[in-house]
């Protein structure tokens, strides 16, 4: 029914903020890179913005935080448009059932991660960045700025720093997938554009606009412009749907019902094909590093406004 009746997502946004903010905020904020661990743990924010260019917010929604592995989706975006389904043969298409880094299948499946999301897959793309383009951290940053609509979207040095000052299961995953021959490319190059990669740093109304091109068929809706074909992104929320939240990967499509990819600065972006793109932050993870209060945030929106893709 609330599908012949123009949604108010002002108000929905209101009430999933106001139900947020009640909750009792369980989770801690992710430590194990240490320079994340300085974040204000309240921070509470959501954006959303319809196909018809309608943008709704409440909270902490203008302000810059670390979106972590939601960049992996822009860097698998670079690298399937440049190698196509060529580079399938480098990382899989299938959820995990593992953590993000964790380092068990790789064994048994010869050095080629289960999907793009994964760190260890993350990685891989980042090699094929590095072996695609002469200046592949230029290029992520060009997407950033190109998709969110604002020129100075910029990484936090300190950031990027801390995470290779934190690395070595980033190392470990890289140096066992070079063992295998996954890896072309100097290992510390590689890992030079992961961090930067993760250590993007945008505001929920960016990261929503950023990601519109997923609820547009791959059209940048600001500049009309087509990011990837419609069959890419149709693939692209697949994979979302199917791994972007690694081993919660079902309890995210059960309770929300949208494509999605979180990070561990506790952000989460979410798609609804052909209707909106909806960004949320809340710092404290819950045990499978994913944003606690982000993900009930998302599940009172869909469930108030009967708008999941299910
Ligand atoms: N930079 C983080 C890492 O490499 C990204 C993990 C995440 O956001 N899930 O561990």
């Amino acid at each position: 029914m609330a599908e012949l009746m123009s949604i108010n997502y002002q108000s929905v946004l209101d009430r999933v903020f106001e139900q947020a903010k009640n909750t009792e905020m369980l989770g801690e904020v992710a430590s194990y890179i240490p320079e994340l661990a300085h974040v204000d743990p309240q921070k509470l924010g959501i954006h959303l913005i319809t196909t018809n260019n309608e943008h709704f917010h409440a909270g902490d929604a203008g302000e810059k935080f670390s979106i972590q592995s939601i960049s992996k989706v822009l860097s698998l975006t670079l690298a399937f448009k440049a190698l196509g389904d060529r580079l399938w043969q480098r990382v899989g298409i299938e959820p995990s059932g593992t953590a993000f880094n964790s380092l068990v299948q790789l064994e048994y499946e010869q050095g080629i991660p289960r999907n793009p999301f994964l760190n260890a897959g993350a990685i891989v793309i980042c090699d094929v960045l590095v072996s695609q383009f002469d200046n592949p951290k230029d290029e992520i940053l060009r997407l950033c700025c190109e998709l969110s609509g604002n020129p100075e979207v910029s990484i936090n040095e300190t950031v990027a720093k801390s995470e290779l000052d934190s690395s070595f299961r980033n190392c470990s995953l890289a140096n066992f997938m070079k063992s295998f021959g996954n890896i072309e490319n100097d290992i510390a190059t590689v890992l030079d554009v992961y961090f930067y990669l993760c250590a993007i740093e945008m505001t929920c109304k960016e990261m929503a606009q950023t990601f519109m091109f997923l609820a547009e068929n791959g059209v940048n809706p600001l500049s009309k412009k087509t990011v990837v074909t419609s069959s890419e992104a149709k693939r692209l929320n697949a994979i979302l749907q199917l791994c972007g939240f690694y081993d919660e990967a079902g309890e995210f499509s059960f309770k929300v019902g949208l494509p999605g990819k979180s990070g561990v600065g506790g952000g989460i972006i979410a798609i609804h094909p052909q209707k909106y793109s909806v960004a949320v932050w809340s710092p404290k993870l819950n045990k499978k590093g994913n944003s606690y209060l982000g993900m009930k945030m998302l599940e009172s929106l869909t469930t108030i406004s009967q708008s999941s893709i299910f």
